[in-house]
């Protein structure tokens, strides 16, 4: 085991909980808890498929480099078995990428597809020997797939060792027990492959992996002089067959006369979906060969390669590659030749059943629960959109039960939740409410705005919001330019006192989103407005009135007099000075 943490994982700090991976997981391995989606280990197969499209790349594969580079350091000699999706031109020509991969400090550079002959040897054998059904064991993600999903099958599974275990088997046995493999491909589950404590392989990289680190090395596709033409070549021999492993339908292929035995259909699936749709009708008493691979078209579209170019290219350059290497070759397969005069003997593999994930069953009324309790209590509000991540409601429901989800994922229902508070909010509020978009345009508003600009006896508030929604708020109030700064974004909130159509009207502005909701608060101010208007008018009246009494007597008053005036002078300059400034 190479690391603490899992070949795949998710850096939680990134989840943006869009449940994109839990669409795209093929065995819903994903639990969404507290807003984020973290990975079961015990439940995934490592199809990778999440990593590949989470939009945040916070589904992580764990990198092994530096674990590789302290073994390289170690003084250990180390090999790489590499994978036969090199032929497909991703590092370049055979010389270049052996060259490179040998500047990073491998002694030797050797193909997987070697250990593939070995496996397509036995297999023949196996086939010719057993009849009825055989499953094709050599992508580590279909072994998981049947391990935990389809235990039912598992006996069918081939008991050849995968093309890279019998790879590793072959290289130690010709170059001693001490060295140390280590694999490259575009696969990420080989990495379990590796971390199984029993493995003839010290650590597996991607092919991302690998050209990260050549990059820092800058070595991609140059030849270092420092290495000869002979060194430039794979150890020990070119591997022939065994390079069509990488493609769906090649392994069949590289049966030979075994491929088109008259009792046995061969059938050659790849992608989890075909896979699991097949598996799910299959009785398991077919006389079949089933060669599946988790990546759709096969290795060349591994999920551990994220620069994968045309698919149709690499298939191509690949078959070209195979047809010369078959031209080129005394033997067809050097491989098992010299695997026959070393006496190597592959061991056969079991495999452990998980425990059965998909039987966790759960009557029709708990279901039924808890779709209520996620607010699907009507048909009509089983939409089955899609949105949560599951493929129907009642899948999220089964989910829910299995505390795999949680309430939020449904988007539709959240959405219904929080328009039910905000009618529940404008219905209540006693001021008047008017949501408008960036045309100003009404999408929302209360009966205290109806009240305001139209007449509220005739109108209950939801019908009013129907019938006046889309409509420019300009048609009842203008308010054009405060919206403006707000839904420009110059503001993003403030207040104004404004007096329409005779009323005081104290008017707070806000945005709601950017440039694109506003909201207004109005409230009627104008009987406190009207109450200082009158202290005003009183004052007035009252200086009026008395003022000219007041110059009469002055001279017998004295400065009580003058006093009395200038109080009530300024408590009416106060007044309008106030209201002037909008302090009504
Ligand atoms: S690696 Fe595959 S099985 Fe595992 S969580 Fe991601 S999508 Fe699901
Ligand atoms: S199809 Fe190939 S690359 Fe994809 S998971 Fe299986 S073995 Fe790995």
């Amino acid at each position: 085991m190479s690391s603490s943490r899992q070949p795949v994982y998710t850096e939680k700090t990134k989840c943006r909980d869009c449940y994109k991976c839990v669409r795209y997981c093929p065995v819903k391995a994903i639990k969404v808890e507290e807003n984020s989606a973290r990975i079961i280990d015990d439940l995934c197969i490592y199809c990778g498929r999440c990593v590949e499209i989470c939009p945040t790349h916070a589904k992580k594969v764990r990198n092994d480099v530096p674990e590789v580079k302290k073994l390289i350091r170690s003084g250990r000699k180390v090999v790489l078995s590499l994978a036969p999706s090199w032929t497909t031109g991703v590092f370049g020509s055979r010389e270049e990428l052996i060259a490179a991969f040998r500047g990073l400090g491998f002694c030797a550079v050797s193909e997987t597809a070697l250990g593939a002959e070995l496996v397509s040897s036995w297999t023949s054998e196996q086939l010719e020997r057993e009849p009825g059904l055989m499953i094709s064991s050599a992508c580590p993600t279909v072994n998981e797939l049947f391990r935990k999903y389809y235990p039912q099958f598992i006996d069918s599974l081939s008991r050849a060792p995968s093309p890279l275990e019998a790879h590793a088997l072959f290289l130690k046995r010709l170059m001693g027990e001490r060295i140390a493999v280590v694999f490259a491909g575009p696969c990420i589950a080989k990495k379990l492959e590796a971390d199984n404590r029993d493995s003839e392989i010290d650590f597996a990289l991607t092919f991302d992996e690998m050209s990260g680190w050549l990059g820092e090395r800058s070595l991609t596709a140059a030849t270092p002089r420092s290495f000869e033409t002979e060194d430039l070549d794979f150890y020990p021999c070119q591997a022939v067959s065994g390079s069509l492993y990488a493609m769906e339908g090649g392994m069949i292929r590289s049966l030979g006369d075994m491929s088109r035995s008259p009792d046995r259909t061969m059938v050659p699936l790849s992608g989890m979906t075909h896979i699991m749709e097949a598996l799910d009708e299959m009785d398991g008493r077919d006389g079949m060969m089933l060669e599946l691979l988790s990546c759709p078209g096969g290795c060349v579209n591994g999920s551990g390669f994220k620069n994968r170019g045309n698919q149709f290219a690499y298939r191509k350059k690949s078959l070209i590659h195979f047809e010369k290497a078959l031209a080129g070759s005394i033997s067809s397969s050097p491989v098992l030749e010299a695997a026959e005069s070393m006496n190597l003997q592959l061991p056969l593999k079991s495999f452990i059943r998980a425990s059965a994930h998909r039987e966790a069953s759960f009557t029709d009324e708990l279901i039924e629960e808890a779709l209520y309790e996620l607010g699907k209590e009507k048909e009509e509000d089983r939409l089955d959109c899609g949105g949560c991540g599951y493929n129907s409601c009642r899948d999220f429901a089964v989910a829910y039960l299995k505390k795999m989800g949680e309430k939020p994922m449904c988007v539709t229902n959240m959405r219904k939740r929080a328009q039910k508070k905000v009618d529940m909010l404008l219905r209540t509020l006693p001021m008047g409410v008017v949501i408008v978009n960036r045309r100003h345009q009404i999408v929302e508003c209360n009966k205290g705005f109806a009240s305001l600009f139209a007449d509220p006896e005739t109108i209950c508030d939801e019908e009013y919001a129907k019938r006046h929604s889309d409509l420019p708020l300009i048609n009842f109030v203008d308010l054009t330019s405060c919206l403006t700064d707000i839904l420009s974004g110059r503001k993003s909130i403030f207040e104004e006192r404004l007096k329409i159509n005779g009323k005081f009207l104290k008017i707070t502005f806000f945005s709601i989103d950017k440039g694109h909701l506003a909201g207004v608060i109005i409230q009627d101010i104008t009987t406190t407005s009207v109450k200082r208007e009158d202290v005003i008018r009183k004052a007035e009246e009252v200086i009026s009135k008395n003022l000219q009494n007041v110059q009469q007597i002055a001279s017998l008053l004295g400065e009580n007099a003058a006093e009395t005036e200038i109080i009530l002078r300024s408590l009416t300059d106060q007044f309008q000075f106030t209201a002037a400034e909008g302090n009504l």
